[in-house]
């Protein structure tokens, strides 16, 4: 068995990143620039953002983050929005959800010029995607499809299992694997909660994508001799031996899977630094007007 090592991979796509900003300075462009937008104090949603700001500075990039208490009104928001939309400075920029439940998620996303959408949330970016046209793809299914790209692994004609079907990583990351592109052509089953018998859909799988945040929920005895198993997931769960009283687990039983799998993603070190990797590709096309014009 083989690590889809993310941590490392993502490590090289950012050096990659750094060089091409140094060569804009050096060039006396400008540089490109990430905004965050942190509503409250969600631990989890913290930590995200804290890792897209350090990965901005690690690269070279512009970053602001926008931090706001939980009683920003929907209003007050959507203002703050409308300023990073027509921004001259700001590339692109993200709304970390969850929001407070006050706040209506679906009217911010839309809210967000589909131009500076690096998130790739906005449903024209969405559409775009699904339909084949230059677009933000999403960031988790974009990291995961750098990620099978650059480890050479074949998905033409193969078949991949998604377990779990949200917006931002499932339901896209079907959709990418079916199309007719390089990282494609593979015949795609998408499974979610109400799939009738979960575990012979994984066992036919050649690949098997779990987004669906339950630890563990993938065990061996679900899966083909040989997948390639790519974990999602980031579960936190209670660990008194660490100083945080918990430790991140996958949706994947990562040790069990681990003998029968052919590469298998580690959490955390995996699909995670792929997913801010993304974020920065995606505002360094934005930079340099690559979708959009
Ligand atoms: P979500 O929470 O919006 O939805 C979960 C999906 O799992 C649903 O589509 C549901 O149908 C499916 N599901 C739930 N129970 C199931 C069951 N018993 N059998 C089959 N399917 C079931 O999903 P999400 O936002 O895609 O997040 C999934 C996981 O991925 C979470 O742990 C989240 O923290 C993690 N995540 C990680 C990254 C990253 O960068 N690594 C990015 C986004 C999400």
């Amino acid at each position: 068995m083989k690590i889809l090592d993310g941590k490392k991979l993502s490590e090289e796509i950012k050096n990659e990143i750094a060089q091409e900003v140094a060569g804009i300075k050096d060039a006396g462009g400008k540089i490109p620039h990430l905004a965050a937008v942190l509503i409250g104090h969600n631990p989890a949603s913290e930590s995200y953002v804290r890792s897209k700001v350090r990965s901005c500075d690690q690269v070279g990039f512009e970053s602001t983050l926008i931090r706001k208490d939980d009683s920003i009104t929907e209003e007050e928001l959507l203002e703050i929005i409308h300023e990073l939309n027509t921004s001259e400075d700001v590339d692109g920029f993200i709304v970390q959800l969850p929001l407070p439940k006050h706040i209506d998620e679906v009217k911010v996303t839309l809210a967000i010029d589909p131009k500076k959408d690096v998130d790739g949330f906005h449903p024209v970016n969405f559409g775009r995607m699904a339909q084949g046209l230059p677009c933000y793809l999403p960031a988790t299914p974009y990291g995961i499809l750098q990620m099978i790209e650059r480890y050479g692994i074949e998905t033409s004609g193969k078949h991949v299992v998604v377990v779990g079907r949200s917006n931002i990583v499932g339901t896209p990351m079907s959709i990418l694997l079916s199309r007719k592109a390089k990282t494609g052509n593979a015949t795609v089953t998408l499974t979610h909660s109400r799939t009738k018998d979960l575990a012979a859909e994984v066992s036919r799988a050649d690949i098997v994508i779990a987004a669906i945040g339950i630890p563990n929920f993938i065990s061996a005895d679900m899966i083909k001799e040989g997948a390639v198993i790519i974990d999602v997931g980031i579960n936190r769960v209670e660990d008194e031996t660490r100083k945080r009283g918990y430790r991140l687990v996958g949706d994947v039983d990562f040790d069990g899977v681990s003998e029968k799998a052919s590469y298998v993603t580690p959490v955390p070190g995996g699909v995670g630094p792929m997913t801010v990797t993304s974020l920065l590709m995606n505002t360094l096309k934005s930079s340099r007007k690559e979708i959009y014009g």
